[in-house]
């Protein structure tokens, strides 16, 4: 092996390089779609197990590509948290959510609207104060607006983000722990920050019918919510067994492709006006 280490050092090299060029590129690309407009929100709803209905929707971000076509966020997330383009993407993300939000009406019943937002976005100073202004722009009430983080943010700088998270309290804006169930999940944690809302992952309720693995877990954070008084979303949704499962459970929400994938904004107040097929 030892003879062929050079050759396969310099194959590794010119790949390492030809591939660190096209991360430069598509980075390139990505900050001219966050300022040129290339970016779009589809909205998804969460429902009502017991009532089913809309109360409110997630913000999912895509990238409409001039050539490549519609792109999911999984193709340009990671390489974003990386770049720190993150950042501005998650601006822009908030901005147009709140937009939209009060496009999909005002009253007190009116929908929740649910922002990823990445731990570099979390962290940084002015944070609070920028989700404060975009706010006050937009004219979308703070209960309203759900921001969604996910439990490694909690892990990579704890005092800063339960800094961000208690600023957030302060000004009326919930907050969701994404993902749940995957990452490191304490009680103690949980008690500790102002958190409203757990979204059990979704590799958990794909086989919540299936297998008492899924079961027991979804039981268990079911259980934890109620006696923390947090609301529970189930994510990922696909069968009505699974909604049945969950609504027996008193599982008080479910987000997915039972009710509706993610959809461009039309779309999304179009489904606060009729009721829900499923
Ligand atoms: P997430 O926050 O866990 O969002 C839920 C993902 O699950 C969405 O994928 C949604 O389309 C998908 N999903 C929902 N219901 C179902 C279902 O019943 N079946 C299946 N198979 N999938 C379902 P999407 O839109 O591709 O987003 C993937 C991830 O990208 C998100 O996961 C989130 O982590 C990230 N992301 C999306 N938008 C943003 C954003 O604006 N900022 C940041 N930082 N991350 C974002
Ligand atoms: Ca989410
Ligand atoms: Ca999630
Ligand atoms: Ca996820």
């Amino acid at each position: 092996a030892k003879e062929h280490g050079k050759s396969s050092v310099s194959v590794y090299d010119t790949a390492r390089q030809a591939a660190s060029l096209e991360v430069m590129a598509l980075q390139n690309e990505l900050q001219r779609a966050i300022d040129g407009g290339e970016l779009v929100l589809h909205f998804q709803p969460t429902i009502d197990l017991a009532s089913r209905t809309v109360t409110g929707f997630e913000a999912l971000v895509r990238w409409q590509h001039p050539e490549r076509g519609l792109v999911g966020p999984a193709e340009f997330i990671p390489m974003a948290e990386r770049s720190g383009l993150v950042v501005p993407l998650g601006s822009w993300v908030l901005r147009e959510a709140c937009r939209a939000a009060v496009t999909m009406g005002e009253g007190d019943d009116a929908p929740s609207m649910g922002v990823n937002v990445s731990s570099q976005q979390l962290v940084r100073p002015g944070f609070v104060e920028e989700v404060a202004r975009v706010l006050r722009e937009s004219g979308l009430r703070s209960q309203r607006l759900v921001l969604e983080v996910t439990e490694s943010v909690l892990l990579d700088d704890f005092e800063a983000a339960e800094r961000a998270l208690n600023g957030l309290r302060a000004i009326g804006v919930s907050i969701a722990i994404d993902d749940f169930g995957t990452g490191y999940s304490s009680l103690s944690y949980l008690s500790q920050l102002p958190v409203d809302i757990l979204k059990v992952d979704k590799s958990f309720i794909d086989r919540v019918c299936a297998e008492d693995h899924s079961a027991s877990v979804t039981l268990a954070i079911l259980e934890m919510s109620r006696s923390l008084r947090l609301q529970t979303v189930a994510e990922g949704v696909e069968t009505l067994e699974q909604a049945a499962w969950l609504e027996e459970r008193a599982c008080g929400r479910g987000q997915g492709f039972l009710w509706s994938r993610p959809v461009p904004l039309a779309d999304a107040r179009a489904l606060l006006l009729r009721p829900l097929e499923d």
